[in-house]
């Protein structure tokens, strides 16, 4: 049978969690996506539209489908843990179900299991700030978002991932080198991520006997990249800097997202592995 994926963090066609669905529907796997409560309605009417088709085209001339799209908010575990203001929110009515535990649970009820999980999702309201001016509510917020929401979702798809399973996360290389303009503690974030890869590997290893790594991307002009503002300055000195001059594809991520979502790195976890044209390794550019 094919796998069966779940994605979270798809909102649109132009980040990484796309071109993973793609790169894992062309090698023949069953998708559902997560996608953050506030981007579902528009999300849905564009794929409903059409507006996504020239970009689900696969590689034999069939469209890419979705089993299953739900809402999700990454940021919460369970209805408990949800305020006021946001469960009476306007952009959140109408949806229901959408904290980590119960998302699991809907995929569960669903799907009965799972064999690939993706975290493609980030979010830090203080990323414009530079680390020295960032609140502790913003720096909170962006280590929720970014780092936590892997571990809750870790905690609650864990227990109905088969065995032989993989997890794998995005993340970015500021959490090891200093890159001015990635504020807001998402470096901070990040550096979490790649810890938490390891830690995670070791003990849903042992748990479920699933795999946990994570992609150190290159930079990417995705919605969520042009928000940080300078998205076009890390593409321009990665070019200028990286052992091979090219602008990173999306889809390059996405398959080697395919590759350490397979069988073919069956012995591969606790790993940050760099899609990035090789920018991490350089020490000066001539
Ligand atoms: P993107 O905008 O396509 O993806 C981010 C997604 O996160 C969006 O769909 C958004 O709706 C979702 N999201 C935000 N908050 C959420 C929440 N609370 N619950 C559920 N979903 C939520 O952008 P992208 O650049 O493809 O980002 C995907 C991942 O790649 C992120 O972890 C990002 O940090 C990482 N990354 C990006 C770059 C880059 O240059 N674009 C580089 C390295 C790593």
């Amino acid at each position: 049978r094919g796998k069966k994926a779940f994605i979270a963090g798809v909102a649109d066609d132009q980040g990484f969690g796309w071109a993973i669905a793609k790169a894992l529907a062309e090698a023949g796997a069953e998708i559902s996506l997560g996608v953050w409560v506030p981007a579902l309605n528009i999300f849905k009417t564009s794929l409903e539209r059409g507006k996504f088709d020239e970009s689900r085209k696969l590689s034999d001339g069939s469209l890419m489908t979705f089993s299953h799209i739900y809402p999700m908010d990454a940021v919460f575990d369970t209805m408990a843990d949800v305020p006021e203001e946001i469960a009476t929110n306007k952009r959140y009515a109408g949806n229901s179900n959408w904290t980590v535990a119960e998302v699991a649970e809907q995929v569960k009820k669903d799907s009965g299991s799972v064999d690939i999980l993706v975290h493609s999702l980030a979010n830090g309201p203080e990323v414009v700030k530079p680390l020295l001016e960032t609140s502790r509510k913003g720096y909170l917020a962006a280590l929720s978002a970014s780092s936590y929401s892997l571990i809750s979702m870790v905690q609650r798809f864990g227990p109905i991932m088969s065995e032989g399973g993989s997890v794998i996360s995005l993340t970015y290389d500021a959490s090891n080198r200093i890159v001015p303009g990635y504020g807001g503690g998402m470096s901070s974030a990040k550096a979490a991520l790649e810890s938490d890869t390891r830690v995670l590997a070791y003990e849903a290893g042992r748990k479920y006997k699933v795999r946990v790594n994570t992609i150190s991307a290159g930079p990417l002009g995705s919605r969520a990249a042009k928000a940080i503002g300078f998205i076009d300055d890390m593409i321009r000195y990665s070019y200028e800097n990286a052992p091979i001059q090219k602008e990173l594809a999306a889809i390059e991520v996405g398959n080697v997202a395919a590759f350490l979502l397979s069988p073919l790195s069956s012995a591969v976890t606790g790993h940050v592995m760099y899609v990035d044209n090789g920018l991490n390794v350089m020490g000066m550019a001539l």
